[in-house]
């Protein structure tokens, strides 16, 4: 059991890969907290402890924070896919983007860095993972400009944390995921003019000739929130089915 007694918090658990990882660290052993905006979501995650959480809220993310015990992982997976040209982007679409996308990450962890730092101090390591996208700085898509940019972002986040915090047991990586199969990813093909060829055009982009399943990301997940990752930090790990060779 890879992450047997450690306590991992994660938010967006409530589908996707925020819940595919929620149960794959607590088939690990973890004792996770699984958060998320919508309380009906988080049903049925049997032996997973539940909280609301949007990660948009200040005020939230301090109370929960002054709540929590201190955690020995964090997954901000939380995130929004702006559909557009920047000739579609409004001002709000833009600061929402990066309020959801990146600013809520940067508050949670602020929020729970001085526990984990106290558990790096006890046990010699935590690990902070953020959920990019291969849609980032790693590689331009067609309308995903502000999408893009968040991840982008994310990516610089989490490579000043793991610089900060290095010398203090602190790790952090994000993971680029490619196009995955995830209730998101089925409503932006069933909101195209035409679905069938929006999923054909999602696949056609993957080389590997089909979309990534939540099962292929959990892995990386539950790597970089385990100590056999303890060498690597600082890292944008690409999932992403051979888009980036
Ligand atoms: P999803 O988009 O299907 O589910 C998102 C979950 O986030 C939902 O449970 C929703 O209730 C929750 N959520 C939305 N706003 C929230 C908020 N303000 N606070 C807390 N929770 C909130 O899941 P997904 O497709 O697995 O995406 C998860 C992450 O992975 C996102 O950051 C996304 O950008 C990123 N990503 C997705 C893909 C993909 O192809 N699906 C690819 C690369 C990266």
């Amino acid at each position: 059991m890879r992450l047997q007694g450690k306590t991992i918090l994660i938010t967006a658990a409530g589908q996707g890969m925020g819940r595919a990882s929620a149960l794959a660290c607590a088939a690990e052993g973890a004792n996770v907290i699984a958060t998320d905006k919508d309380a009906a979501l988080l049903s049925g995650l049997e032996g997973i402890e539940t909280r609301v959480l949007d990660v948009t809220d200040e005020t939230a993310i301090a109370q929960l924070a002054s709540d929590l015990p201190d955690l020995d992982g964090l997954f901000n997976v939380a995130g929004f896919v702006h559909h557009g040209t920047i000739l579609d982007i409004s001002d709000e679409d833009w600061a929402f983007s990066f309020d959801l996308n990146v600013t809520s990450m940067m508050r949670l962890t602020r929020a729970c860095l001085p526990g984990m730092l106290r558990q790096a101090e006890a046990t010699g390591s935590a690990s902070i993972v953020n959920m990019s996208s291969m849609a980032s700085s790693v590689k331009g898509f067609p309308v995903r400009t502000a999408y893009g940019a968040t991840k982008a972002a994310v990516i610089g986040l989490t490579k000043g944390i793991a610089a900060d915090f290095i010398a203090k047991g602190i790790r952090c990586n994000a993971i680029c995921p490619g196009t995955v199969d995830t209730p998101s990813l089925r409503g932006r093909i069933n909101a195209a003019p035409d679905p069938v060829q929006a999923e054909k055009d999602f696949v056609a982009r993957q080389p590997m000739g089909r979309l990534a399943l939540v099962e292929d990301i959990t892995p990386i997940a539950v790597y970089l929130l385990s100590d056999e990752s303890q060498f690597v930090t600082g890292q944008a790990m690409l999932v992403d089915g051979g888009v980036t060779i």
